[in-house]
């Protein structure tokens, strides 16, 4: 919904588009800044744009890579369990001549 208030040098009612940060008086040509609530919201909704990636970063980081780096310890782990025994029969055979 865009914002309708009067502008400061004229008093004209001037409507800011809700994506705007400030608007040019029809009436007067001067320069109307949004109201600073719309501005913070905007400037936030900007910023909120601008950490998304790092968010999606942060979780990545956070909470799928330690799962992979599991999965893969587990794997060794697999692998490791596997091998044991495996090296430790060989080594018991050649070992024990
Ligand atoms: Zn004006």
């Amino acid at each position: 919904m865009p914002e309708v208030f009067s502008c400061p040098q004229c008093g004209a009612p001037v409507q800011v588009p809700v994506e705007a940060e400030s608007v040019t008086c029809a009436f007067c040509g001067s320069q109307v800044p949004a109201p600073a609530e719309q501005v913070n919201a905007i400037r936030a909704r900007k910023l909120g744009a601008k950490a998304k990636p790092w968010i999606i970063a942060f979780i990545l980081v956070v909470f799928v890579l330690p799962t992979c780096l599991g999965l893969a310890g587990t794997l060794l782990g697999v692998a490791a369990g596997f091998l044991g025994p495996v090296i430790a029969i060989i080594v018991g055979l050649f070992g024990a001549s």
